[in-house]
């Protein structure tokens, strides 16, 4: 896709071929410059709102219709994610214009600031910040940036968005489709202690050793998910000393658990709680589950679905991934938009659209914002 491939070099690792693309640094600002001159080359008029996020509008006013994505990536991740909304929406503007589309209600494009989290943490942050869903003392922004907070002036702006994303599963098979949910979802801090002692010394029957109850709860996440088509992951891990010749004195890691349902998140946690616990009596260790972070399922707008929908004559499909339409959902009607990844793959290198199905990410992007605007 030719505006994609513009900012194909910004970020890019010579090493992996993934991008890393951290919020305020400097990839990410060479995106928003580009970006930047982009709405700018279409006249469009844009305006910052003081939390990292940008916005480019066509025409002014209320009941705006709201698109865009972020340009920020995970660590060594796709060139798709995000990006491919961003640029669709520039794209969609220009295929109204040749069409000759006058729309009534003013058009904008939204960069959100720091999606992934890569940098500080919380995922969605911009648009977090935008909406109040957390305040700027909650954040700790390292002094990178001072960010001002909820923006009602422009959330009453905004009469609906819709986002364009590359979808990050093998689920759908046409080239384009529209959100119906997105899984609730959350991220488990597991600690499990036990006894430091030597490699060489210690009989195998006298160790407290933290890293085979680990082992054990990282098959029985694997497992308890299966038995409930859930997802869980073990991807993040941290062990103490982390020496070859140690029995580990603690190992630290991460679950991140999605299902169809809440009610299914807290099985499958409750279980793997009671058979960790299990585990580490027979080890002679200990664990604690701590929840970091749950986000509960997102429901999006259902007048707005089943219109795009309709008029795409697109399939409807839940996806397991979090977005900014997420997080402002809960604040004005919201619909997404996803392209077909026919690997499924993302967050990697690896991730892939076809040309052909990025080109009808955007018509059916223009087709969505002709319909909502005139
Ligand atoms: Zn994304």
């Amino acid at each position: 896709m030719k505006l994609l491939d513009e900012i194909a070099d910004i970020g890019r690792d010579p090493v992996s071929g993934g991008y890393v693309r951290y919020a305020w640094t400097e990839p990410e600002l060479a995106l928003r410059d580009w970006f930047r001159d982009q709405a700018t080359q279409r006249g469009l008029a844009l305006e910052d709102d003081g939390n990292g996020n940008i916005f480019a509008w066509w025409g002014s006013g209320p009941d705006a219709v709201l698109t865009g994505s972020h340009l920020d990536s995970v660590p060594h991740g796709g060139a798709y994610d995000g990006p491919l909304g961003v640029v669709s929406a520039l794209l969609a503007i220009d295929e109204l214009r040749q069409r000759g589309v006058k729309p009534a209600k003013p058009i904008g494009i939204a960069v959100f600031a720091e999606e992934e989290g890569s940098r500080f943490g919380l995922a969605c942050l911009g648009s977090r910040l935008l909406t109040g869903a957390v305040a700027p003392d909650q954040v700790d922004l390292q002094g990178v940036f001072e960010p001002v907070g909820r923006r009602q002036d422009i959330l009453d702006r905004i009469g609906c968005f819709v986002e364009l994303h590359i979808e990050q599963g093998r689920a759908l098979q046409r080239p384009v489709g529209v959100a119906s949910a997105i899984w609730p979802h959350g991220r488990w801090r597991l600690d499990f202690a036990g006894e430091p002692n030597h490699a060489g010394t210690t009989q195998m029957g006298d160790r407290r050793d933290p890293m085979l109850t680990f082992a054990f709860t990282v098959l029985a996440a694997n497992k308890e998910a299966r038995l409930r088509h859930a997802h869980a992951t073990i991807g993040r891990v941290q062990v103490a000393p982390n020496a070859t010749n140690a029995i580990p004195s603690s190992v630290r890691a991460w679950l991140d658990a999605r299902a169809p349902s809440p009610e299914i998140v807290d099985e499958l946690v409750e279980a793997l709680r009671a058979k960790a616990s299990e585990r580490a009596s027979r080890d002679g260790t200990t664990v604690t589950m701590t929840a970091e972070s749950i986000t509960p399922a997102i429901e999006f707008h259902i007048g707005l679905r089943d219109r795009l929908a309709r008029l795409l004559d697109a399939p409807i499909l839940p996806t397991g991934a979090g977005h900014d339409a997420g997080v402002l959902s809960a604040y004005v009607p919201t619909a997404m938009l996803f392209v077909r990844n026919p690997t499924g793959v993302s967050h990697s290198p690896l991730e892939y659209a076809a040309d052909e199905d990025c080109e009808a990410g955007v018509t059916a992007l223009a087709d969505v914002l002709q319909d909502l605007t005139c």
